[in-house]
């Protein structure tokens, strides 16, 4: 039997709302060039899939993509905006084993000027609340953290928790997915104190799973620091990702767009054994975009458990008598930063973002 893979069905660019951080909605696709059911039949077997977009709940036929996807993954998550609470809720109804992520980018102010919208936190809120109050198991917040927002991240970690919610982080990334190429951290350490206050309080806790969030964000400071990923990235081996135009890539993390086939077009077989998606996986085995996106570090964090693992017990249990579990500056470059031994430009140069001085 084929092995199950991790996908992610991008099923629309349209979106409702206008982060800085995304240009996305500046490039929807047409409502009827985006995926369809029959294309979704063709894809293989999965343990997981997330759907996403753009706003995924922008497209009314989601139920049907969902019905269909369940034929074929253990578990589905859908990451929205939120703003559609009535769909969203109507679709819950239907599949209560769903998981639902909600962006929120900060608390009310925060949020709404990071996201564009007038009334986002609001309707966040209110439709994770609700999904709660349904009696919804699988539901969390997600949060990109950026300077604007990095305040906010423990007080919004701390809502999560009252609620028992999941809580995601993520930080700025530049890619064609995001149509931005200018994302950047400016205050590298103001922005990796309050990661650092986060670990804590993840350690600090009695769920397994928040120590491995823990280690997460631990890779979230190696990255905004232009460090080397943590662990291997081995997207389109057994993970992909597919856009609304039917095109398979291996991730959503890179500058232009890698196609390793079309599902419109082809058999998931034919695609997947092609010479284009070798040709991608052997740009993915050299790839030094460093990305660390829940996407493509969850499945590497399985793979290679012993790494975080090994974290862990030495966070959790060798520091237990510490005041402290975990300082930022038990990495290097944190500490070099600090004492003027590598400055702004030299990180700013080896970070994704086009629009520094170092990588015009
Ligand atoms: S980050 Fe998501 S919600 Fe924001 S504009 Fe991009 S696709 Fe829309
Ligand atoms: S590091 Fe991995 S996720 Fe990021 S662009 Fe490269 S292959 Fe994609």
């Amino acid at each position: 039997m084929a092995k199950k893979l991790n996908g992610t069905v991008i099923v629309t660019y349209r979106c409702n709302a206008k982060c800085t951080m995304c240009n996305r909605y500046k490039v929807p696709s047409k409502p009827e060039e985006e995926i369809t059911v029959e294309t979704i039949r063709k894809l293989p077997e999965m343990y997981f899939t997330n759907i996403t977009g753009g706003e995924p709940f922008i497209r009314e036929d989601l139920k049907e993509i969902v019905r269909e996807l369940y034929k074929k993954s253990d578990r589905i998550v859908i990451s929205t905006n939120g703003f559609f609470t009535d769909r969203i809720v109507d679709l819950c109804k239907e599949f209560p084993q769903v998981g639902i992520r909600i962006s929120i980018e900060g608390l009310e102010k925060t949020n709404n000027e990071i996201r564009g919208l007038d009334d986002g936190f609001n309707r966040g809120y209110t439709t994770l609340k609700t999904l709660v109050d349904m009696g919804m198991k699988d539901v969390g917040f997600g949060m990109t953290v950026q300077d604007r927002n990095a305040p906010d991240l423990v007080p919004l970690y701390e809502i999560s928790n009252e609620l028992d919610m999941e809580f995601a982080t993520a930080s700025l990334h530049n890619s064609f997915y995001f149509v931005e190429s200018n994302n950047i951290i400016h205050d590298r350490l103001t922005v990796a104190e309050n990661f650092e206050n986060l670990i804590n309080r993840l350690l600090d806790s009695n769920s397994p799973k928040k120590w491995f969030r823990a280690y997460f964000n631990h890779g979230l400071i190696n990255y905004i620091f232009s460090q080397k990923r943590l662990l291997p990235c081995d997207m389109s081996f057994d993970t992909f990702f597919i856009d609304p135009y039917g095109d398979v890539m291996p991730c959503n993390g890179t500058k232009e767009k890698e196609v390793m086939g079309n599902l419109n077009e082809q058999s998931w077989d034919e695609l997947w054994n092609s010479q284009e998606a070798e040709a991608v996986r052997k740009k993915v085995r050299c790839c030094d975009r460093n990305c660390w996106m829940i996407g493509s570090v969850s499945p590497a964090m399985h793979k290679y458990i012993w790494k975080p693992a090994f974290w862990v017990v030495k966070h959790k249990f060798l520091h237990f008598f510490k005041k402290k579990k975990y300082s930022m500056y038990e990495n290097k470059i944190v500490r070099d930063y600090r004492d003027g031994k590598v400055t702004k430009e030299q990180l700013d140069a080896c970070s994704t973002c086009e629009n520094c001085t170092a990588n015009k």
